[in-house]
């Protein structure tokens, strides 16, 4: 009690990004307790800069040598002569398991994001989790590396993080329901910009209006992703993870406002949410101090100005991706794999303006339905169906582009 805790070395993955800013605006009111020793960034190197000129961490951590290079130049312009640059997927790595770190800030997009995130596993780590795309593709091994090594995994994702924080505190891995006395889990989802839009009109949606999401600034795919309610699927598989449970076990509530963070009913009745500001600096606060508690930059909740809180239940007309998401999971396998891959092309795609947004459900629907029959034992066997799923849904892709 009372006593200050010595400074905590953390990497973040992926600081250029919607949750990488909001991480370091959190580590830069924390400058006596953390202590940023790498940073990583794929194409915003202006940004990366200026990050590397304030926090002047150990490693930074770009795509390629070409990067390398141009950071480089920079980096010495401003006499900042001993950070070490890395590249790729091993610099990545390697600055996910340093000695010197306790936690990682896993906030990389997509598929891209599970081999640093592995890698923080492998070395013990405390891992605060963005990056849902990691368990989506591999929760079972990535569970199992975790335990294997003895590294936490605190959620950032704001629904699992409120699931967290409502979940009796059990400081190992595995959550045992009945002991527990936990009956389901209720998944917030505020249903993206499209809740209102007449169905017919949803596949001539732009991108511009997909990314307008009413309650949360993110990044694109994921907003994209809110759009289209695959977030919300993503995160059913997320939860699963997490929290041990089966999607039979949570409830999507769609609740417009993002006031309610997420919910935990109890066999008693009793229902626990974790309310707050729809600002990621919460959760990513929360995870950061675990189990204490540091100011995050966000301000009270005003209940009088918010009034009141809506809930509606989903409608898998409007949104098949998350029916489809569910369906993955209880497929098991590399379903889950390919459903996440297949998503990041029809997104992608949908970003560049070569398919409609109603197309984004049917490229994903017709891999799962395509798949072949392999095993999900290994992570080998993983990024083979990644690879599978993404080759494929892009001839799906040209072909509708015709
Ligand atoms: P973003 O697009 O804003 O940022 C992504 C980051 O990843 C950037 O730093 C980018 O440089 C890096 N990156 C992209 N591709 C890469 C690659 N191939 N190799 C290495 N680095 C790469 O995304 P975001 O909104 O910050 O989301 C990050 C993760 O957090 C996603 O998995 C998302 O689902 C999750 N998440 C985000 C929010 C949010 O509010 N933004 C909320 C919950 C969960
Ligand atoms: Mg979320």
């Amino acid at each position: 009690m009372g006593r200050r805790p010595m400074t905590q070395g953390i990497t973040v993955l992926g600081a250029t990004g919607s949750i990488g800013m909001s991480t370091l605006d959190v580590l830069r009111r924390h400058q006596d307790r953390f202590r940023v020793v790498a940073l990583s960034g794929n194409s915003r190197l202006d940004r990366l800069l200026e990050q590397c000129i304030e926090f002047q961490p150990s490693y930074v951590s770009v795509a390629d040598e070409r990067s390398a290079e141009s950071l480089d130049i920079e980096l010495q312009r401003h006499g900042l002569h001993t950070i070490r640059i890395v590249t790729g997927v091993e610099g990545l790595e390697l600055i996910s398991g340093l000695p010197q770190i306790s936690h990682v800030m896993a906030a990389i997009v997509g598929a891209a994001g599970l081999r640093p995130a592995l890698a923080a596993a492998r070395a013990g780590k405390t891992i605060l989790l963005a990056n849902k795309e990691a368990l989506v593709m591999s929760g079972q091994i990535f569970m199992d590396i975790a335990q294997r090594h003895g590294a936490k995994l605190l959620p950032i994702d704001s629904e699992h993080n409120a699931i967290f924080q409502c979940m009796p505190p059990v400081h190992e891995q595995a959550i045992n329901w009945r002991s527990l006395g936990v009956k389901k889990i209720l998944l917030t989802a505020s249903g993206g910009p499209f809740r209102k839009t007449p169905l017919e009109e949803l596949r001539f949606m732009s991108p511009a209006q997909a990314v307008a999401h009413p309650n949360w600034s993110m990044g694109r795919k994921i907003s994209v992703d809110s759009a289209s309610m695959m977030n919300k699927g993503l995160e059913v598989i997320e939860a699963c993870w997490l929290f041990n449970c089966t999607p039979d076990q949570i409830e999507v509530v769609v609740h417009p406002q993002s006031i309610i963070h997420s919910m935990v009913e109890y066999i008693d009745g009793s229902v626990l949410a974790q309310l707050g500001n729809p600002d990621m600096r919460t959760p990513i606060a929360h995870a950061l101090a675990w189990p204490e508690r540091i100011v995050s930059g966000v301000g009270s909740l005003d209940l009088f100005a918010v009034a009141k809180l809506d809930f509606e239940r989903a409608d898998f007309n409007r949104y098949p991706c998350l029916r489809l998401a569910m369906d993955a999971m209880r497929a098991g396998g590399i379903a889950t794999a390919v459903l996440n891959a297949a998503n990041e092309i029809a997104v992608q795609a949908f970003l560049m303006e070569q398919i409609g947004f109603t197309d984004i459900p049917s490229v994903i629907e017709e891999r799962l339905a395509r798949m072949p029959s392999s095993p999900s034992d290994s992570l080998e066997a993983i990024f083979k169906a990644d690879e599978w799923a993404r080759s494929d849904a892009q001839q799906h892709v040209a072909r509708l582009m015709n």
